[in-house]
């Protein structure tokens, strides 16, 4: 720090140097004069000073000059000094270390500055670089599409787009700028880069073509004003079972987070596990009959409540509970019972009742009970009746191929047409046909 002030201090004393040692010149100039003037010719002297006569001339003129200014000169050191003895030296350190900090600043900033302009001036240098080596841009977008594994549209079905996007090798993400367009069995995607470069891409519709494979025709063209449909219950029902084609209907179920209901039978013993299966998901599990036996359950009521009691031991060893859910074989309404003894199924109505039953029927019939069907009529029966119940009630047979089949594509119209599939339970609409024996 001291020595910066003694490195300046020169620059400033010189002034006052020159005028503190101009000034004794000046002195002895003027004590000279008088004396040349007193002896009136002081011819050494003279000698010595006539040959600068016009120096000495200047000298006198410059002694009074001097003397007005000199008082100032003088006046500055000594006020310096007196600063210097009386005052702390921070007081002249202080503006010079701001003067210096400011400079450093000052420095720092036009340094950040030149780094920047550089680092911009490097970045132009080397895109422009690029550029001139890539050359022209031939490269089209490319478009990609996904795919949900699994997912058909059925014949009654929109397409639901399934997700695509679009990316260029310079200009980026352009799914934004991708022009869709829907065709009768595919769909167009089109995009263009900002060169102008374009892509098109086609997708195949994924139409269901299940149905037609199995039974060689278009899938039944569905007609059906229902205004009730939103929400319009419906318990589909399968008797029966459970046969080899049951598991088949549980993924069916399952697939589409369906529940509904089974009156069991003991028919086929190989597949008594699946009662355990149905029950385990979430379906109704009621009792129809061990045998299916007419002629043995129909013969009096004694047989025909060992014949349910028998099947409930197997509802309960399967599930681990009893069910209080019951369908009569043949329905509440049949005449066949009267064949074997006349007035039963009064009586049995009654004692199902009795005995803490509620027995159902069914007011819509697939129509797969006989010996002959296929899909095509399952669906068309079933569809064709929804509008005319509040409440539906079908009856179906897990026993039947052509059946379960059809519960692929049923299920999916009824709950895309806003039906609401449920399970039956004890205090479910009964669908009562009305007793005729
Ligand atoms: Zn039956």
């Amino acid at each position: 720090m001291i020595p910066v002030q003694n490195r300046r201090s020169p620059g400033a004393a010189p002034q006052g140097r020159k005028s503190s040692s101009a000034a004794p010149q000046g002195r002895k100039s003027s004590s000279v004069s008088p004396q040349g003037r007193k002896t009136g010719s002081v011819s050494p002297q003279n000698k010595q000073s006539s040959g600068r006569s016009s120096q000495k001339r200047q000298a006198k003129s410059a002694p009074s000059q001097n003397r007005q200014k000199r008082p100032a000169g003088k006046a500055a050191p000594a006020a310096r000094q007196s600063r210097g003895n009386s005052s702390p030296q921070r007081r002249v350190r202080r503006p010079a270390s701001a003067r210096r900090r400011r400079n450093r600043i000052r420095r720092l900033i036009s340094l950040a500055a030149l780094i920047v302009m550089f680092i911009l001036c490097a970045v132009l240098l080397v895109s422009g670089i690029r550029r001139f080596f890539k050359g022209k841009d031939t490269v089209p977008p490319v478009i990609r599409l996904d795919h949900r594994e699994d997912y058909v549209v059925m014949p009654w079905q929109d397409y639901e787009e399934e997700g695509f996007s679009a990316s260029d090798d310079r200009d980026g993400d352009l799914t934004d700028q991708v022009s869709r367009t829907v065709m009768e069995d595919r769909i167009c995607y089109k995009v263009s880069d900002s060169a102008g470069n374009e892509s098109v891409l086609y997708r195949d519709i994924p139409y269901d073509t299940s149905y037609k494979e199995k039974t060689g025709r278009d899938f039944p063209e569905i007609k059906i004003d229902d205004p009730d449909a939103k929400g319009k219950i419906v318990y589909l029902t399968f008797d029966d079972g459970p046969s080899s084609y049951t598991e088949e209907l549980l993924e069916t179920l399952d697939r589409y987070g369906v529940k509904v209901t089974f009156f069991v039978t003991g028919a086929f013993p190989a597949y008594e596990d699946m009662i355990k299966k149905e029950d385990a998901a979430g379906n109704s599990v009621g009792i129809h009959t061990l045998t299916h036996d007419f002629e043995k359950i129909y013969s009096d009521d004694k047989a025909f409540w060992k014949d349910i009691d028998q099947m409930q031991e197997i509802v309960q060893r399967q599930t681990g509970h009893t069910t209080n859910l019951m369908r009569f074989a043949g329905g509440s309404s049949n005449s066949i019972s009267a064949n074997y003894t006349p007035g039963i199924m009064t009586l049995l109505t009654e004692q199902a009742q009795q005995k803490g039953f509620q027995y159902f029927d069914w007011n819509i019939s697939s129509g797969d009970g006989g010996a002959e069907g296929d899909m095509d009529m399952v669906i068309r029966n079933i569809t064709s009746n929804l509008p005319n119940q509040d409440t539906c009630v079908v009856l179906c047979h897990d026993t039947k191929e052509y059946t379960v089949n059809a519960m692929k594509y049923l299920i999916p119209w009824l709950l895309d047409h806003g039906y609401d599939i449920r399970p039956l339970q004890f205090d479910s609409e009964p669908a009562h046909h009305g007793v005729q024996n």
